[in-house]
């Protein structure tokens, strides 16, 4: 089973659980209507990486997402995600109205920095993605649909949060197609704090 870090600990998360379209800016982007209640899909365990890998057949994109990190049913930590997608295999099935799990749940699709504990308020969240030294995403808190604390308790009515599962909270504007050998940066930050700063080659 795949191992996700939190400090000295290693957890091993069931699933992810990842909201679509949680940012206005990249809903419209992507010509989805903005909806009015949180679109959910599922990661499992076999999908978690802490290396970033390219497509070897076909080009995924990134998604860079605040991460939380659930123990006891709260939210304990948070890491900088990367939703990989399958951009060209999920709107085909989208427009046939199926499961996206080819495009969004195979392996190494949902890459995460080690979690630190989360001691600031939720609200101050905000992340930034640099790629090869150029800012393409910028988001949090502030620009999400639905928040976080309100993800939790409607995730909960549906599935139970195993301690080490993670919620992948939506991705601002700015997403796109990368290679091998792009050199990404994730930072989370509260507020003007950095909390956490991870890079990534892409192998
Ligand atoms: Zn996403």
């Amino acid at each position: 089973m795949n191992s996700i870090r939190f400090e000295s600990q290693s957890l091993i998360p069931s699933k992810v659980v990842c909201i679509g379209r949680n940012y206005v800016d990249h809903a419209k982007e992507l010509n989805n209507e903005v909806p009015t209640s949180p679109v959910i899909f599922l990661k499992p365990n076999s999908a978690v990486s802490d290396e970033l890998h390219a497509g070897t057949r076909e080009t995924l994109h990134y998604e860079g997402e605040i991460a939380l990190l659930i123990i006891n049913g709260k939210i304990a930590g948070v890491g900088f995600g990367l939703d990989l997608t399958n951009r060209e295999i999920q709107n085909e099935l989208k427009n046939k109205g199926l499961p996206w799990e080819r495009a969004k749940a195979f392996d190494r699709a949902a890459v995460f920095s080690p979690f630190v504990p989360l001691a600031d308020p939720v609200e101050s969240l905000r992340l930034e993605l640099e790629i090869n030294g150029v800012r393409v995403q910028q988001g949090g808190y502030d620009l999400m649909i639905f928040k976080p604390l309100f993800l939790l308790d409607e995730i909960g009515q549906s599935f139970t949060l195993e301690d080490g599962d993670i919620i992948m909270t939506g991705t601002p504007k700015g997403v796109g197609s990368f290679e091998k050998g792009d050199h990404f940066k994730g930072s989370l930050f509260a507020g003007d704090k950095p909390l956490l700063t991870q890079e990534w080659v892409a192998l």
